[in-house]
Formats: C-alpha cells, sequence, structure tokens
C-alpha cells in the first residue's frame, strides 16, 4: 500500500471510531434530590440523630449514594450536591443541559396519619383520577394558577411520548427495591403507581419519583436516617435503573 493510501485509510478508520464514538452513546441519567435551600420538604425528630431532621437531607444522602452506583456504568449527574434551593423548572432544565436519558426524582413522604407507611414508586401518567389528584401533592406546591395550566398542556404532551418507557422504568426499579430492601428490612411495599408531578412533566423525558417512606411513620423515619439502610436503597434503584437501560436502551 502507497503512503497516500494508508493516510487515507488510517483516516478513514479513524473517522469510523469516531462516529462510533459518537453513535454508542452512553446513557445518561439525572438524579434529583427532592427539594433542598429553603424548602425543607417534610420534616421530623429522628432519634438517632437527636434532631429534627429534614426531607431534603435524607433525600440528598440518599441520591448522592445512587448517583455513585450508576456512575460505575453510566453518565450519572445530580440536579444538587449541596443543600440549595432549586425551583422546579431549574430542575428540568438541568435535564437538558446534560442531555439527561432518564429523570429520578428522589423523595420521602409524610401524611397525617402517622400509620400511613410503604415505599412509592411513581412513574409519570395522566390516565386515571388518582394521578390527576396528585397534582395537589407537595412535590408539586411552587407551581400556581397560568403556570400550572400551562404545564398542564406540557405534561399531556410529554406524557403520551414517555409514559410507556417511565412505567417500565418505574417497574424495573421497583423489582430492584424489593429485592434488596424488602427482604432485609421489611419494609411495606405500595408498588409502582401513576402520578402526575410537574417535575418529571417539565423534565420531558422518561422520569419517576420515589418516596422512600414515610417522615410521619415512626419506624419507616429511622429507617431512612439508616446508612445500612440508604446503601441497599441506593443498590435497588441503581440495580433496577442498570437492568432497565440493558433491557431497552438502543446504543
Ligand atoms: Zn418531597
Amino acid at each position: 500500500m502507497s503512503v497516500s493510501k494508508k493516510i487515507l485509510f488510517s483516516t478513514l478508520l479513524g473517522c469510523m471510531f469516531l462516529s462510533w464514538e459518537i453513535w454508542a452513546r452512553t446513557p445518561v441519567v439525572l438524579i434529583d434530590p427532592g427539594h433542598g435551600g429553603d424548602d425543607c420538604g417534610a420534616k421530623s425528630y429522628i432519634r438517632a440523630r437527636q434532631r429534627v431532621i429534614c426531607e431534603k437531607e435524607l433525600a440528598l444522602e440518599i441520591a448522592l449514594k445512587i448517583n455513585k452506583l450508576l456512575k460505575k456504568n453510566f453518565q450519572s449527574y445530580l440536579t444538587r450536591t449541596l443543600d440549595r434551593t432549586i425551583s422546579l423548572d431549574d430542575r428540568a432544565q438541568m435535564a437538558d443541559k446534560v442531555a439527561a436519558d432518564y429523570f429520578i426524582s428522589i423523595h420521602l413522604n409524610a401524611h397525617e396519619n402517622p400509620q400511613a407507611k410503604g415505599l412509592e414508586v411513581y412513574y409519570l401518567d395522566n390516565h386515571n383520577n388518582i394521578a390527576v389528584h396528585k397534582i395537589e401533592r407537595v412535590e408539586n406546591k411552587d407551581l400556581k394558577g397560568e403556570i400550572v395550566v400551562i404545564n398542564q398542556i406540557l405534561a399531556d404532551l410529554v406524557i403520551e411520548r414517555t409514559a410507556p418507557i417511565s412505567k417500565g422504568l418505574a417497574q424495573s426499579i421497583h423489582k430492584g427495591l424489593v429485592s434488596t430492601i424488602k427482604r432485609a428490612f421489611s419494609q411495606s411495599d405500595r408498588g409502582p403507581k401513576a402520578a402526575l408531578f410537574y417535575v418529571l412533566a417539565l423534565s420531558k423525558r422518561p422520569s419517576v419519583l420515589l418516596e422512600a417512606g414515610f417522615m410521619t411513620h415512626m419506624r419507616e423515619r429511622e429507617l431512612m436516617a439508616d446508612p445500612n439502610f440508604q446503601d441497599k436503597f441506593a443498590e435497588g434503584v441503581a440495580n433496577g435503573i442498570t437492568s432497565f437501560i440493558k433491557k431497552n436502551y438502543k446504543y
């Protein structure tokens, strides 16, 4: 082979590898620790820490652990790594910035009935009344009036496109959590459910919102502040996301 042919051949080879690199993009996951800064979320006195703890703190602790595990296989980012205020809009914009394929929001639940307990895995949907009722929940609280109406329309369009993927992802995460925390910690389980959370709709991609348990339940709040539980919870979520991506992501 002549020198010029060799150069041409190696250039072509280089281009092929480059296009493979672009084409074989690593999936991107954005983990969203709920609340932060001025927004404490739910709060309760945790005996093990001897102080009142906010949902925003435990959500961040769990999210950091999930992020660490996901980074082994994928590109994974957090909407916040510190205790700072971020609007639902800003969280959604971050999903665009990092070109996230999946958006996972981490929360801890609260209820006026102190007996209410259990893990919940929500996926974005608006096809039933229970889901629409969820608009009133605390996770949507910084949206009001017209913005809600506008975002309702936006949500409808996004949901049509992403609902089936979100549902599959939620089922896979739920399965991962059942095999880690449900067995090890006898955590109650309310199963995967449809809901309309604006932070999920605004993210414009397949998304899931997790409620790890209830801050208002005496046993569950201690459990969620326990680093061993948090490790297993993060492992269950990361396993669920990983197996979903391996089965469904089009590389
Ligand atoms: Zn929350």
